[in-house]
């Protein structure tokens, strides 16, 4: 049996793990190794074996012998099933005490479940969100760990010596327990696809809505990059519409399939979000854009049918071109900040629903740094949570409030324009309607009250007494009280 040598070890060496492993070496760690196919271990070993102190092994016994007490062992193997095997052999050549943590993007329930089953074993879980894709993992992820305050003491020093770093504070805080770091990690994702629909309308209402080339409007992002918008996003969508294709000199924008794939993530994070009853209206229209872009039968038949309609030129004279530009930027910051103010609502009312207490304000600091959703604009969105001023809504943050102000007529025009000539920004829209329905004085809600007390005595409340009301509808109109 190998000697306790590894503070550390990493399950599951494909990209994320692999990746992950290399980092902790290279931060001082003794990392143990292990992969179900001996074949990536080797590889792993072969290729970066000495960039710092590895112990492989074959077998999950090997591996657990390699660790030194307490020992710590992440996972980074395929979410789900494969996950749940992982635990079970772990735990079962573990002994009380050591921790276990999920870092792949597992399900926040699953987090619960299996945090719940390993902690009567006697052991620490810790679910651990783990943003920024592969070049996170090897360089400083942004890390959202779950589980108790007692692993974070262990872990604590170890995930901060590999995280990313954001104006001198690593991006990995103690999200809270069980299952609130995978939690917070879904509801990130949920806020990328958000801004990168968001981005994609931009760039649909420049390319199709003023006719601009790719490296136009690559230039634009480029100079955007420079304001409010500053981020990872708006900084990789000029690289990527920069880009030229090798074989035919052409835009690779334009050769790539118009279907948006994804893994699952957003959808968790609008059915979290539906369940419980937080409208996520940014995160759900960027998931159903997504959809609708791979109902690739569906749209070959609508365009077969030419169902009708404007073209989606926008009609815009050459000298106003400029201007309604900057007003797709106000369109965009505006809209971001709908999005941003839902996703940090569902966390809040995911703490509440699942007894965690999340300190807001820290995850817009971790999340400055190592993710994908990296923005300059976080500081501003952590300092608003900080302050206390963004304790209803971020939208109600004086900073936000005046943002949204300034950019408010340019929305508008954006979404008005875009409806008139036929332009899908159902991100935007669905963003500026949010903003209009949460500031509306009174909705046509009572109107569906109404309606759901005619055919189904769901009663009422009333505007000038208290209690529960049912009308006789059908009858002489006469509202009763409810028991
Ligand atoms: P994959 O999700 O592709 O998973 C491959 C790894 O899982 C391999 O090590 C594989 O082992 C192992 N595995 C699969 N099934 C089993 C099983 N039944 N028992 C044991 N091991 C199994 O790898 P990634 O590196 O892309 O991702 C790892 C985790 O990190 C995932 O949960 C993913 O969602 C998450 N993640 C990924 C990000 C990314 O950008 N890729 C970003 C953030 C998180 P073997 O080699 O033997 O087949």
């Amino acid at each position: 049996m190998a000697e306790a040598t590894a503070n550390i070890g990493v399950i599951g060496l494909a990209a994320m793990g692999s990746n992950l492993a290399r980092n902790l070496a290279h931060h001082g760690n003794t990392v143990a190794l292990y992969n179900r196919h001996y074949d990536r271990t080797e590889k792993l070993m072969a290729e970066h074996g000495s960039e710092g102190k590895f112990v492989p092994s074959k077998t999950v016994e090997e591996f657990v012998a390699s660790l030194s007490k307490p020992r710590t062992a992440i996972i980074m193997v395929k979410a789900g099933a494969p996950t749940d095997a992982v635990i079970n052999e772990l735990a079962d050549a573990m002994e009380p005490g050591d921790i276990i943590v999920d870092g792949g993007n597992s399900y926040f329930m699953d987090t619960i479940r299996r945090e719940k089953d390993i902690r009567a074993r006697g052991f620490h879980y810790v679910g651990c969100g783990v943003s920024g894709g592969e070049e996170g993992a090897l360089n400083g992820p942004s890390m959202m760990p779950g589980g108790t305050e007692e692993s974070w003491q262990t872990l604590g020093p170890i995930l901060k010596s590999i995280a990313a770093v954001a104006e001198g504070e690593p991006c990995v805080t103690h999200i809270g327990e069980n299952g609130a770091g995978h939690f917070v990690k879904m509801v990130h994702n949920g806020i990328e696809y958000a801004d990168m629909q968001l981005i994609a309308e931009s760039y649909d209402l420049m390319r199709r809505g003023l006719g601009l080339d790719p490296g136009e409007i690559a230039d634009v992002f480029g100079q955007w990059n420079t304001t409010e918008l500053n981020s990872y996003l708006i900084e990789i969508t000029a690289e990527v519409l920069h880009q030229t294709d090798a074989k035919t000199g052409k835009p690779l924008v334009d050769l790539i399939v118009d279907h948006a794939g994804m893994k699952g993530t957003g959808t968790w994070t609008v059915q979290t979000a539906l369940s419980l009853a937080i409208p996520v209206t940014g995160i759900a229209e960027a998931v159903f854009a997504r959809g609708l872009s791979s109902q690739a039968e569906q749209r070959e038949e609508a365009a077969k049918q030419q169902l009708t309609g404007p073209s989606g030129s926008l009609d815009i004279p050459a000298d106003e071109r400029e201007a309604f530009i900057e007003d797709i930027r106000h369109a965009l910051y505006a809209s971001k900040i709908v999005a941003y103010a839902q996703g940090f609502d569902e966390i809040n009312a995911g703490a509440k629903e699942y007894d965690w207490k999340i300190d807001l304000a820290a995850v817009a600091r971790i999340w400055r740094g190592g993710c994908i959703i990296r923005a300059q604009f976080l500081n501003v969105v952590s300092d608003a949570f900080e302050s206390g001023e963004a304790n209803v809504s971020l939208l109600f943050a004086p900073y936000f409030k005046t943002a949204i102000e300034e950019a408010q007529e340019s929305w508008r025009r954006v979404v008005a324009r875009a409806a008139t000539y036929g332009i899908p920004v159902p991100a935007f829209s669905s963003s500026l309607s949010y903003y209009d329905g949460l500031r509306s004085k009174r909705l046509p809600a009572a109107l569906i009250q109404g309606q759901r007390d005619f055919f189904g005595a769901h009663t009422y409340g009333r505007v000038d007494a208290s209690g529960a009301f049912h009308t006789l509808w059908a009858e002489d109109g006469r509202p009763e009280i409810e028991a």
